[in-house]
């Protein structure tokens, strides 16, 4: 197991005893460290952060600060950057498919840019010609990631040529290309492959008359939940020599999500109850797989989880338990047989890394509230 970034247990005890539980505990500083490694890692790339994983607006205030730029996919997360000021030209918008609102949403709050991967959305764009400029997004189908974000999206690079004509047949101002690895994308391999397609297809543009000057090279960047990952520096060496090499010149945009988000928050919930059933302890939390622990379902993910008693040193020895969240279904089970200390009602428990895809997804079934985000620094 890695190392989580926890706050004290004295200060995590502190919180919640102020904000009750379950609470979420957000560091912006966290936040900011993530996006400047990130960055020195993509020299030259401009990181667009993707709301998506953590809509929140302290995370796009830090972010500012930083001098980031936003991806953005939905009406809510334009939303989300115009109430915190952002520069309209700062953002993109890179949902594949989008409604006649949306196009125009987002072109009267001043974001131009926006994506395409097939030619039934080609159309949806003439009114707006003018304003409008396209990136197409392409797909490379990944087993390897955690999630296959070209399993929905994308057009495959044996169609790309022809929608590119297409599209820009039809007058529409295509600048550049696009395409996303798949999240949680263990090594950089797929990044390489994808890069050098593009450049073939950059060149196949200029045969054509046509100068591409865009790439976006999407989200996909790890972090360590239960195992280490590359770290960042390493993994985005042969990217960034890669992009060096290939696309010179070029104006280059990323979309990290989960690696600026995941880390920025530790999540802090009680016992609410536990019995003993056939043998195992059964603690019962006030979070659960519909709230906080929803990523274990949706990006299937797992985290790291702890009694606090444990980090101060003062567990008792291991038995074979069942953790489950508070709703009263069945499948809200968000541990089974994990060996934990004994614990009791009201014991406080933590998982670090819960930054991303976590508040996002989860839901107030059975009216459990969402955990209750609380900004540290
Ligand atoms: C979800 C998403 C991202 C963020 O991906 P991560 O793997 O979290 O970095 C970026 N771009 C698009 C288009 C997405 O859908």
């Amino acid at each position: 197991m890695t190392q989580p970034l926890l706050p004290d247990p004295a200060r995590i005890r502190a919180l919640a005893a102020e904000h009750g539980t379950p609470l979420l505990l957000l560091s912006t500083q966290v936040i900011r460290q993530q996006y400047r490694i990130l960055s020195q890692a993509l020299p030259g790339v401009q990181l667009h952060y993707a709301l998506k994983p953590l809509p929140r607006a302290e995370v796009v205030a830090a972010l500012k600060d930083e001098g980031a730029y936003f991806d953005l996919a939905s009406n809510g997360e334009v939303d989300v950057v115009r109430s915190v000021g952002i520069d309209a030209t700062r953002c993109i918008q890179s949902h594949p498919i989008k409604r006649d609102e949306d196009i125009r949403y987002t072109l009267a709050y001043g974001t131009r840019t926006f994506v395409f991967d097939n030619p039934y959305e080609l159309p949806k764009f003439l009114p707006y010609k003018d304003q409008v400029e396209l990136l197409m997004r392409l797909s490379f189908r990944n087993k390897e990631a955690q999630c296959d974000l070209s399993a929905k999206f994308g057009v495959q690079p044996s169609d790309a040529h022809e929608l590119l004509r297409k599209a820009i047949g039809m007058g529409l101002k295509v600048r550049g290309l696009s395409f996303h690895v798949g999240s949680q994308m263990l090594n950089a391999f797929k990044f390489i492959e994808a890069i050098g397609f593009c450049r073939q297809l950059f060149n196949l543009a200029a045969l054509d008359g046509v100068r591409l000057d865009t790439l976006d090279i999407g989200g996909g960047y790890p972090v360590p939940y239960i195992e280490p990952v590359m770290p960042i520096t390493y993994y985005c060496h042969p990217i960034a020599a890669e992009l060096e090499r290939q696309f010179p010149g070029v104006r280059l945009i990323a979309e990290p999500g989960r690696f600026v988000a995941a880390p920025s928050m530790t999540l802090v919930s009680s016992v609410m109850g536990k019995a003993e059933r056939q043998g195992l302890m059964w603690y019962y939390l006030d979070d659960g797989l519909y709230g906080s622990y929803s990523g274990k379902l949706y990006d299937h993910c797992d985290y790291q989880f702890m009694p606090l008693s444990k980090l101060e040193g003062k567990a008792g020895p291991d038995r074979l338990s069942v953790v489950a969240g508070p709703t009263c279904d069945s499948i809200d089970v968000v541990y089974d047989n994990i060996l934990l200390p004994e614990m009791e009602c009201n014991d406080l428990v933590v998982s670090p890394m819960m930054g991303a895809y976590t508040w996002a997804s989860a839901t107030d079934f059975n009216f459990f509230p969402k955990a209750k985000i609380v900004v540290i620094d």
